[in-house]
Parts: structure tokens; C-alpha cells; sequence
């Protein structure tokens, strides 16, 4: 397992603080030797985890589309760079190239891309760990919504293991690395 895919923000406003703490669950990645696939803008937290990476000497993937590409250009801390049609391609891309998934804060983006694994994952066409980095609390409104639908029974209890909640970058990068594939008996 060495390629990670990180979705978060593409805003530069947020806090300070998001930076700070995003940047010491990195390094841990960083340490672990893994390369990083994401979505090639330069901007937030996903320019300032691309360069990270970059400035470490790992390897840098942005799958962009085509659309976005035309507007914003490719990063020079990329080293690889994949311009596809759409935002499904897009997608599509990074599962195929990616071992393992984890969402930093972000807006709509992010919530669409990391809710979209999860449900992949669900329905067995994925079997990737995924990561929710709960930084400052940010998921802690998302968790509870997800609570609500094991509580009232829109899934399964068991499919609260689909994806590992946590700030702490010791615990995320152990989850990671011990992972067992949660897809071994094929539930469906
Ligand atoms: P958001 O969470 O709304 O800031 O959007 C972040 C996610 O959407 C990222 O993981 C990207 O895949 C995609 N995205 C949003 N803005 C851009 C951008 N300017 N360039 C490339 N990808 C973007």
C-alpha cells in the first residue's frame, strides 16, 4: 500500500489551525513512504497537502478534468498529471490509482467525494480503508447524521466500520496499515 488519496478543501480562508493539524497526519503518511493522488489544484488544503508531499520527495498525482485543468493549469509540485473528461472519470481514476482514501476538512466537494467511496464500499466495488480526519471537530455534525441512519436503520450496525473516524494521526496511520478488507466474505 503506498498511494494515498486525499480529498479536502479548496479554500484558502480557513483556519490556521486546519493546516497545522492536517500537516502532522501527513508526515506520518509521508514517513510510511506512501505517494499522493488528489485533485491538482494549488489552492487550500489541497495545494498546501500537495506540496507537502512534493517538498518530502514523494510522488504527486492530480487527476483533473478537463474543465477545471483549462481554467487553473497544472500546479508545478505535480509530477504526474492526468487530464480527464469529466468529474466521474476523475473519480473513477482515483480509486483505481489509490490504496487507501481519507478526507481532510472541506466543503461540498469533498463531502460528495468521500460520501461516494463510502458508499462503493458498501455495496462491496471497493474495499480500500477510508480515513475520515475529523480535524477540530470539523465531521463531528457529519458523524452524527450517520449515526442517525444506523439508529433508524437505513444501514446495516456493521457498516459503521466502513471508515475509520479520528484526529489523531498515530491512530490513523495504524488503521491504515493493519487494515483487513472488510469485503473478505462478500456480503452481498
Ligand atoms: P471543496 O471541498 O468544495 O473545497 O472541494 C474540494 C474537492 O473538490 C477536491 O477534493 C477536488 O477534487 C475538487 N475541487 C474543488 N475545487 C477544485 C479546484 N479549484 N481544482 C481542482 N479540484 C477542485
Amino acid at each position: 500500500m503506498n498511494k494515498i488519496c486525499i480529498f479536502c478543501s479548496a479554500s484558502d480562508e480557513i483556519d490556521e489551525t486546519y493546516f497545522t493539524a492536517a500537516n502532522n497526519i501527513i508526515l506520518k503518511f509521508i514517513e510510511l513512504e506512501y505517494d499522493l493522488v488528489y485533485g491538482g489544484s494549488n489552492l487550500g488544503l489541497m495545494g498546501f497537502t500537495a506540496k507537502i508531499f512534493h517538498e518530502n520527495k514523494r510522488k504527486v498525482t492530480s487527476i483533473i478534468p478537463e474543465k477545471i485543468f483549462k481554467a487553473v493549469g497544472n500546479p508545478d509540485f505535480v509530477e504526474d498529471c492526468f487530464v480527464v473528461n469529466s468529474m466521474h472519470e476523475r473519480k473513477l481514476k482515483m480509486r483505481e490509482m489509490s490504496d487507501c482514501f481519507m478526507a481532510l476538512p472541506g466543503g461540498f466537494g469533498t463531502f460528495e467525494e468521500l460520501l461516494e467511496v463510502i458508499t462503493l464500499k458498501q455495496l462491496g466495488y471497493i474495499d480500500q480503508p477510508i480515513v475520515i480526519a475529523n480535524i477540530n471537530g470539523y465531521f463531528d455534525d457529519l458523524v452524527v447524521a450517520f449515526e442517525r441512519i444506523f439508529t433508524e436503520k437505513f444501514a446495516k450496525p456493521e457498516f459503521r466500520d466502513l471508515y475509520l473516524v479520528s484526529a489523531n494521526p498515530q491512530h490513523i496511520v495504524r488503521y491504515v496499515s493493519e487494515y483487513e478488507p472488510f469485503n473478505k466474505n462478500g456480503f452481498l
